[in-house]
């Protein structure tokens, strides 16, 4: 057992954190928690940029002590441009189940300045739930009331934790 286990009654409960940061650019559609959303810019990245999925993935893989998602996903890999981050998501699940953990809830923010996003979240939900199997999702959404490079408006950033423990879904 290390640190970041802890064991009670056989069950092991594990904590997971993730972040992530794309920079806004024209030209690129914008996607957030799956959804695509009605803006004039969206994200510079190899993949479609969905930085809610990102910081899901790395807190799913971090409580699982499975790196991050740079590891498994690298955007050096031809097979990952553009790729939509719902099919990451589904994958990085799949690693976990591997090693028989189920997820308990995931809580996440995403912090941008604009678009307004809250319009969206009931489906950024309904779609990641389909995927990790469990409802238990929590969206919140922020503005950076102004201040630095997303207050700005020059990016979109997202953060993520979760708990995940053994088991297997019913
Ligand atoms: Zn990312």
């Amino acid at each position: 057992m290390n640190s970041r286990t802890i064991e009670h009654q056989n069950t092991t409960i594990r904590i997971g954190f993730g972040y992530d940061i794309h920079r806004l650019v024209k030209g690129k559609p914008l996607y957030l928690g799956g959804v695509k959303i009605k803006f004039k810019k969206g994200m510079l990245a190899h993949s479609d940029g969905d930085v809610l999925l990102h910081a899901i993935c790395d807190s799913l893989l971090g409580a699982a002590g499975l790196g991050d998602i740079g590891i498994h996903f690298p955007n050096s890999d031809k097979k990952f441009k553009n790729i939509s981050s719902l099919i990451l998501l589904e994958k990085t699940h799949n690693l976990i189940k591997k090693l028989g953990y189920k997820i308990e809830n995931i809580d996440s923010m995403v912090i941008a300045e604009q678009p307004k996003i809250s319009s969206y979240i009931e489906n950024m939900k309904s779609k990641i739930s389909k995927i990790l199997k469990t409802k238990n999702i929590s969206i919140k959404a922020t503005t950076n009331e102004g201040v630095g490079n997303i207050g700005k408006g020059k990016a979109i950033c997202a953060y993520a934790v979760c708990i995940i423990k053994n088991g297997k879904y019913d």
